[in-house]
């Protein structure tokens, strides 16, 4: 071993040492989190994300654009890592090659591919730094930690890939028996071009180059827990431990135990979100996809999940080395907590809940779970809402319902249609197979009701035995959860529970997607284990069985639909076909035109996580972003299968002059019972 190589080992020593510390330093910040037991469970199912979402960067790629960009230099990274071990290595040990250790066909393959993916990066990163100094992204102006580090880091990453040729090609060329297009076919065509170069001072320009290829990765490395960056260590983990796909835990909010918990209701700081929440912080690449798909900030809201994540890494730099005991000095905590001192109240209940940020978010971060712990906060632990959900508050809590109705009228809307309650069954001795729970909308609101009836009419026409709760029914309590006020949530969850288990109820339909989502997801959390089946899927089965009798004749006054997406049916439980495939199979010659944003990418209609019963004076109304966009299909009715879908669009479609009918998916199919 040389003096050189005793230095560079030196440096290498130094270099992972540093890293290894800010390593331990970052995972110590995290543990200030909450505990979150969740994150082991389902090994198959999180590989499975690690290598699509991760790996294959299937999410990178819906954007057609920057995702190749990013998926190039991702891929690049993990290409040349390996070749980079080799390259550090012989700075130590003269000589090492992989060659030894593989037969030389692989190795010429992974040679051959090291300058491939080094010319694909050079080319992704000279397209991103072209994009970034001439086109203005909106997703990726706003608040930034680092708003420089974008252009440093793709510059460093151009220069690492430079000088990895010059040192490859300047050694070919100071050594032209190692010269072989076999081996890198790329760096080899350089040293012909650098042939003129005299041998010694070929090997000094190599000697220079290996030096600065070697100081640049090192240096990258350490760079990287400091800049927005860290992204490249952090995202891969993850991925792996994120709650945010997977059967049964999209969408479900964390159990909150009220009488453990009491100290601390949601969150108002770092330190009262879990871990994994604060891991969500160091993977946010800053992108802005998810801000550039948030109703709220399309309309011209304050709201940018974007901005939430980059305001939990920031507070938690800013807090954690205090309470970690790390903070240089006698350095004292900033006294501006995440809450009100970063992110605002007027932001947190600009959510509607739709979960297009967490749908889009190439690296499975969770926003929307910080949003709702620290509207948990605001209500639970400071009584700080807007004053008009006061009413729905104190109308769930006396009424079991948002709106002030009689309970004793839930079922008023069955009234003559020999529809009986379960307790009516119970007393003959009978039992339902199904539970038609209605829900509040279904049950008292006018437009609403009629989905109610149409879908109870079809199940008669099929021959289904079910039965309602009637006045026996609660509010699934999903409105009280999202606003933040758990403990009326669990009080009305809790009800529903005991009801349903005084009827031995196992299946249960309903045509709310928030009563199915409460039902079927995040009631197990309190014992509750249901089939909840949404009734565009139950009526597609009973179509598809040949129960549901429809006239022959085919006189439609409307021959175009567009079908609305609601949130709750799609992005949190994955129906997108069932009410597509029901309409089609109720009018076979009608044809379905899609609006731009459908399926997972469907924009919100405004009613989701409370914002029912809150005002929208800021920007434009987010119903009529989306009523916009199903006019401008040009279609002649508007589908929808959720009842705030219906109130929402309908609101904003009848006041227009080019006014088109909005339907449920079950007045379309009840219009053509025979
Ligand atoms: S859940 Fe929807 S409204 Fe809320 S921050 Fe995410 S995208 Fe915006
Ligand atoms: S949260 Fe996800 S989508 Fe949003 S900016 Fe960060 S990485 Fe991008």
């Amino acid at each position: 071993m040389t003096a050189s190589n005793g230095l560079f080992a030196l440096v290498i020593v130094v270099a992972v040492g540093f890293f290894s510390y800010n390593v331990q330093r970052l995972v110590g910040y995290l543990r200030i989190g909450r505990l979150d037991d969740s994150r082991w469970d389902h090994v198959p199912r999180r590989v499975a994300n690690l290598i699509e979402i991760g790996i294959f960067q299937k999410k990178i790629f819906r954007d057609s654009v920057a995702g190749p960009m990013h998926a190039a230099i991702f891929w690049g990274f993990c290409v040349l890592s390996v070749g980079t071990i080799e390259f550090l290595a012989g700075g130590v040990v003269p000589g090492f090659s992989f060659a030894r250790f593989m037969p030389q066909w692989a190795y010429r393959f992974y040679m051959g591919n090291q300058d491939l993916w080094g010319a694909l990066v050079i080319a992704a990163v000279a397209f991103a730094l072209f994009r970034r100094l001439t086109h203005r992204v909106r997703r990726l102006q706003g608040a930034e930690t680092h708003a420089n580090d974008p252009l440093f880091i793709l510059s460093w990453i151009g220069v690492l890939m430079v000088t990895m040729f010059l040192a490859e090609s300047f050694h070919m060329v100071s050594h032209p028996e190692a010269a072989t297009p076999f081996y890198r076919p790329l760096s080899f065509v350089l040293a012909r071009a650098f042939a003129v170069v005299p041998v010694a001072a070929a090997e000094v320009i190599h000697s220079i180059s290996w030096w600065a290829h070697s100081l640049l990765v090192l240096g990258f490395l350490n760079y990287l827990p400091y800049s927005k960056h860290l992204h490249v260590v952090a995202s891969l983990p993850n991925v792996y431990l994120s709650n945010t796909s997977g059967p049964g835990q999209v969408g479900v909010m964390t159990y909150m135990d009220l009488e453990g918990d009491a100290e601390q209701f949601g969150a108002n700081d770092v330190d009262h979100l879990s871990w994994k929440s604060l891991l969500d912080g160091f993977a946010c690449t800053e992108c802005g996809r998810c801000t550039a798909v948030c109703p709220a900030n399309i309309t011209g809201k304050m709201l940018s999940p974007r901005k939430i994540m980059i305001n939990v890494r920031e507070r938690l730099e800013a807090k954690a080395p205090v309470l970690v005991g790390t903070a240089a000095g006698s350095a004292e905590l900033d006294a501006r907590t995440l809450l009100d001192g970063y992110i605002t109240e007027q932001e947190l209940w600009a959510c509607t809940t739709c979960r297009a940020c967490v749908q889009e978010c190439p690296v499975s971060i969770d926003q929307l779970s910080v949003i709702l712990e620290l509207r948990r906060n605001l209500v639970l632990g400071e009584s700080r809402f807007p004053e008009e959900v006061m009413p729905a508050f104190e109308s769930m809590e006396q009424r079991g319902s948002p709106w002030a109705f009689d309970p004793g009228d839930r079922g008023q809307w069955a009234d003559g249609m020999n529809i009986p309650t379960m307790a009516e069954l119970a007393e003959r001795g009978e039992r339902a197979d199904v539970l038609y729970f209605v829900g509040c909308m279904g049950s008292f609101d006018d437009r609403a009701k009629k989905t109610t009836v149409a879908f109870a009419k079809i199940m008669q026409a099929a021959g289904v035995k079910f039965a309602i709760l009637g006045r026996e029914e609660k509010c699934n309590g999903d409105p009280a959860r999202r606003m933040g006020n758990e403990y009326l949530y669990q009080t009305l969850a809790r009800e529903n529970v005991e009801t349903f288990a005084r009827y031995d109820v196992r299946t249960i339909v309903t045509a709310c997607p928030h009563c199915m989502h409460q039902l079927g997801n995040e009631y197990p959390q309190f014992g509750g284990n249901y089939d909840v089946i949404h009734h565009s899927t139950f009526i597609e089965h009973l179509m598809a069985q040949g129960r549901v009798p429809l006239r022959q004749e085919l006189h439609e006054a409307v021959s175009t639909f567009t079908y609305h997406d609601s949130c709750y049916l799609g992005r949190y439980n994955q129906v997108y076909d069932a009410p597509r495939e029901t309409l089609r199979r109720a009018l076979p010659v009608v044809n379905l035109v899609e609006m731009p944003r459908s399926r997972d990418r469907g924009l919100c209609c405004g009613a989701g996580g409370g914002r029912m019963w809150m005002e929208e004076s800021e920007g434009k109304r987010i119903n009529a972003a989306r009523a916009d966009e199903a006019l401008a299909t040009g279609a002649q009715a508007v589908a929808v299968a959720c009842p705030f879908c219906m109130t929402m669009l309908n609101d904003s479609i009848s006041s227009r002059d080019a006014a088109i009918p909005v339907y449920d998916i079950a007045e379309v199919v009840a219009g053509r019972l025979a």
